[in-house]
């Protein structure tokens, strides 16, 4: 018999790839998603999905045990982030650290927390490691690192053990075809690109080509959302013996332009494109570390290339282009 798992956000981008691994694995899944930016249609038929804020999980929460909870729901953009900072204080932080504690008064053992690479700001040093100094780039990275914080003394003084998994760029779409990105509105690069390459947009803005970079433009650790997934399941197991904290990247870097390039290469066309101002928030170079995630878990992504990650992204557009079709 499987576990019993509860995924907030888990109808989102990065939940729902998370939520069909684990009932691949024959889990059982219970999906707390307000459905502003989830979909529906990305919940497995096997998960129950309870369409809820996350401050309206207690009953969920009372509804355990659970053998863990991963916390996905959240605002994630950096640039909206920058725009309207407080909405994202009140909406990640406020309300997560609400769903943190009711999690550890339910007597949830074991926490993961979606976090970010953007808790590094400008980093010294790259690749980055858990251990540099903390920075964050924008009011969304602070959002996160608030709820690191939290998730802290949750272990200290409730026993509730946390994994922070810091994101670098989820990218691509499950293999399988099942599940893909689709933001609205969308503002991430890969999705931008290949749309415009199929011509349903206008060309992509590059936003930045001064950057002190080879090519001048940003350059970002692409890691297929699957990878992601399975990284949190690697760490389970970690937790029954205390917290932990993981950069979670690829560690290789890519600058828009090789981005392009991928999406050229595998379309077969070319992506238009003009140079844009850069972007409010946007560190030139953000390349994980991920060598303290698999020395201590074996984890290792199986879609490591740039290529493969296009490849996974492009073919669910392509077969789904109005992506999940309404929300
Ligand atoms: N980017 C860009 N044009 C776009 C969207 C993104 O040049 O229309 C760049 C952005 O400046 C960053 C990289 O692509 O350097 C990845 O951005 P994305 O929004 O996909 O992810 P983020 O790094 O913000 O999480």
């Amino acid at each position: 018999m499987g576990q019993r798992f509860l995924v907030t956000g888990g109808a989102g981008y990065v939940g729902s790839h998370l939520v069909a691994a684990l009932v691949d694995a024959g889990h059982r899944v219970t999906v707390i998603d307000n459905l502003r930016q989830g979909h529906r249609a990305a919940v497995p038929p096997a998960a129950t999905l309870v369409e809820a804020d996350i401050a309206a999980a207690e009953p969920v929460l009372a509804d355990g045990p659970w053998d863990a909870v991963f916390h996905f729901a959240a605002l994630s953009l950096v640039g909206e982030s920058m725009a309207d900072p407080f909405r994202y204080f009140a909406a990640n932080a406020a309300a997560g650290m609400g769903f943190i504690g009711a999690c550890a008064r339910h007597g949830v053992r074991r926490f993961v927390l979606s976090s970010t690479a953007n808790l590094f700001g400008t980093p010294a040093r790259i690749p980055i490691a858990e251990d540099a100094a903390i920075d964050p780039g924008s009011p969304y990275g602070e959002s996160k690192h608030m709820l690191e914080r939290a998730l802290a003394w949750a272990d200290r003084i409730f026993g509730m053990r946390g994994a922070c998994l810091r994101y670098f760029n989820a990218a691509g779409a499950d293999p399988a075809g099942r599940l893909g990105e689709d933001h609205d509105p969308e503002t991430h690069l890969i999705p931008l690109a290949i749309d415009a390459a199929l011509g349903r947009r206008g060309p992509l803005a590059v936003f930045g080509t001064d950057y002190p970079t080879p090519d001048g433009t940003c350059i970002r650790d692409y890691i297929h959302v699957t990878d992601l997934a399975s990284a949190h399941l690697a760490v389970l197991p970690l937790l029954d013996r205390g917290s932990v904290t993981f950069n979670l990247g690829n560690g290789a870097g890519a600058s828009v332009r090789e981005v392009i390039a991928a999406v050229e290469a595998v379309t077969g066309h070319a992506v238009p494109h003009r140079i844009a101002p850069r972007r409010a928030g946007d560190p030139a170079v953000l390349v994980a570390s991920a060598a303290r995630l698999r020395a201590a878990t074996g984890w290792t992504p199986r879609l490591p290339g740039l290529r493969d990650i296009v490849a996974t992204a492009a073919s669910w557009r392509a077969a789904h282009p109005d992506g999940y079709g309404g929300r």
